[in-house]
């Protein structure tokens, strides 16, 4: 039996980091800040959200850094981005099916 199954990103926003120079490059204003998120899908059907992503990104040079080895600059920056970011309800779809069922299962045996 053929079991479609895996693993997606999903982009929830980038906004500049504002005055911020990169440490690597030292350009000033060339440093993005991305959230993602990584939901688990069962048969094409988005089942619940896995994992958060934060990290920023040099337009310059490139430079990668993750949330675990931000400075406060960054925190800072990240915690105002993070009040703009919605999370969107269907990556818990299937969730929501499974949740749907039970209380339907449910519901069904209690009239009876
Ligand atoms: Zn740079």
């Amino acid at each position: 039996m053929f079991i479609n199954y895996g693993s997606e990103e999903l982009h929830l926003n980038t906004e500049k980091v504002p005055n911020y120079t990169c440490k690597n490059c030292a350009s000033l204003n060339t440093t993005y800040l991305t959230i993602t998120l990584n939901y688990f899908y069962l048969y094409w059907v988005p089942f619940c959200a896995t994992q958060k992503n934060v990290y920023t990104k040099c337009e310059n040079c490139h430079q990668y850094i993750d949330k675990k080895q931000f400075s406060n600059q960054l925190d800072f920056t990240y915690s105002n981005i993070k009040l703009n970011t919605k999370i969107p309800i269907w990556p818990f779809s299937g969730l929501f099916i499974v949740i749907g069922l039970i209380l339907m299962m449910y519901l069904d045996k209690i009239i009876d």
